[in-house]
């Protein structure tokens, strides 16, 4: 992977946000993933995969400040997408309950391999 790409995916899914805008987030969260409190402080292979989460979405005009900044995991991100919720709880509360239908495929899937 080219350096610049690897820097802008430490920077999370957003090409406007700087690498030192990340950090800041980062930092406030304490390398925690908001959505599921997966710990990228203490363990390299988490810390790999933090991303940057615009609480209201970038692509709906979420502004690039702090309060609307949140770590977030690539899956918590992903699982988030692009939806727009009525507050930070009630995002959070749709990530885990997404979080926890795929936690059952899964069961699924490995109960019958
Ligand atoms: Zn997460």
């Amino acid at each position: 992977m080219a350096l610049s790409r690897l820097a802008k995916f430490f920077a999370g899914p957003s090409p406007h946000l700087s690498r030192e805008e990340a950090m800041k987030v980062f930092r406030r969260d304490q390398f925690k993933c908001y959505y599921c409190g997966l710990d990228g402080q203490h363990d390299f292979e988490n810390w790999m995969i933090l991303t940057i989460d615009h609480v209201h979405p970038n692509a709906k005009g979420g502004q690039r400040s702090m309060d609307n900044l949140v770590t977030a995991c690539q899956p918590c991100n992903l699982l988030k997408g692009k939806r727009v919720y009525k507050s930070l709880q009630e995002a959070k509360e749709q990530v885990l309950a997404k979080r926890e239908e795929w936690r059952q495929i899964y069961q699924e899937q490995i109960k019958a391999a």
